[in-house]
């Protein structure tokens, strides 16, 4: 295959690793390579391969940097965030830790939005903090951002939009501020599967994404992936990457890499299923607000219009005055399509009631009702929409449930 013109991004997607033809055929996928170690013709070759990667080119010396499976899903992912480099990790935490490892030194002070998925705070409070690093949590406006920045601020990291409430972010504002001190942004790009937001795009220097939700896409594999916008960036997320032992099995990084290409059309599916949705769940009376960026009534809106080209399958809703947490788990309960469970991403429906406590994480929250998020699947929508309105009934013959004596 040759092309003249740029390419357009699906098509970019679909071709990025794929396998070069050898003797004038080959599969179309490239081949599951598993191996723990790396064999050479002699040991010049093993030098050579040695001396290539200590300056920084993408050769394996061993089974841990990966062979042409994760060579190919690295490049896909490169090309879908618009990149330098990816580094593949065992899981989207394991991603965000690398780069909080790599960018951050005893002494060092850096500024997270107080809106991101929660167990960051936990990387913070029995790693970091250990280490001597200052992570402080902020409203994340540009404003709050400029006025928080102090000299020894070396990381500014970012979700948008953010996890639970959906929250979008003016990335280029506040990539604006931290240009101007000098300092990199990371963001979580996991909503957006890489998709339709390019947040290398929009000024941030590190893409982040949790490969376990859409690039995977089948609630099959746990898997991160860190994506640079530079040489300089991706010497130094290299080196922790190597330090910490970092690695995917060639399994895993194929089913990536088979996920990755159906991206698009998974997407499109969930946003239409979950506007559908969103959309019925604005009309109950039970529910006092929806959370959903594509909605023409959520505050992230415009952003969204602006930053975004499409949006995912989460949904997420406040009870109306009420329904109480008992409720909310009631509702959750009565549900027959939507699995309970953490995660989302895959092809099914899942519910879960947001824990008070990590939306009070979030500066931009000030309800104290029951919060409900939804992962839209690819079920018809009709058939979601009957079930959760056969749960929101059950709700509401249950709003006020007879005293029961609890056991003590
Ligand atoms: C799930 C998730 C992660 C963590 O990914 P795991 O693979 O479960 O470790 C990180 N960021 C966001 C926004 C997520 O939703």
């Amino acid at each position: 295959m040759s092309a003249a013109a740029p390419l357009a991004p699906a098509t970019r997607l679909l071709h990025a690793g794929a396998p070069t033809l050898r003797g004038g055929s080959g599969p179309v996928n490239v081949p599951v390579v598993r191996t723990s170690t790396v064999r050479f013709e002699n040991s010049a070759a093993l030098a050579d391969h040695q001396h290539r990667r200590a300056a920084g080119e993408r050769v394996a010396a061993y089974g841990r940097h990966g062979l042409d499976t994760h060579r190919a899903l690295e490049d896909a992912v490169t090309a879908l965030e618009g990149g330098h480099r990816a580094f593949l990790t065992p899981s989207g935490l394991s991603a965000i830790t690398l780069v909080l490892v790599a960018l951050l030194s005893p002494g060092d002070h850096a500024l997270i939005a107080d809106s991101v998925y929660s167990p960051v705070r936990r990387v913070d409070a029995t790693l970091l903090r250990r280490l001597g690093i200052t992570l402080e949590y902020f409203a994340p406006s540009a404003q709050n951002l400029a006025a928080k920045i102090r000299p020894n601020t070396r990381l500014v990291y970012l979700e948008s939009p953010s996890s639970l409430l959906y929250e979008v972010l003016d990335l280029p504002a506040l990539t604006a501020v931290a240009r101007a001190h000098d300092i990199p942004v990371a963001t979580d790009n996991t909503w957006s599967g890489g998709w339709f937001h390019q947040p290398l795009a929009l000024g941030a220097n590190l893409s982040i994404q949790a490969a376990t939700k859409y690039i995977a896409g089948h609630s099959d594999l746990m898997q991160g992936v860190v994506v640079t916008d530079s040489p300089a960036l991706s010497r130094r997320i290299a080196s922790a990457h190597e330090a910490l032992g970092l690695t995917v099995g060639a399994d895993d990084a194929y089913l990536a890499l088979r996920g990755l290409r159906t991206l698009p059309v998974r997407l499109a599916q969930h946003q239409r299923h979950a506007t559908q949705v969103a959309l019925w769940l604005q009309a109950q009376p039970q529910v006092a607000r929806v959370f959903y960026p594509a909605l023409p009534t959520d505050p992230g809106h415009a952003l969204w219009q602006r930053d975004f080209s499409g949006a995912n399958g989460l949904v997420s809703f406040a009870f109306a005055d009420g329904v109480d947490a008992r409720g909310a788990e009631a509702f959750v309960d009565a549900l027959h399509f939507f699995g309970i469970g953490a995660s989302w991403g895959g092809y099914e429906s899942l519910a879960l009631v947001a824990a008070p406590e990590r939306l009070r994480e979030h500066s931009a929250w000030t309800g104290t009702q029951p919060v409900v998020r939804l992962h839209i699947g690819l079920e018809d929508p009709q058939d979601l929409i009957a079930d959760l309105a056969q749960g929101l009934h059950r709700v509401s013959r249950e709003k006020a449930p007879p005293a029961v004596a609890e056991p003590a």
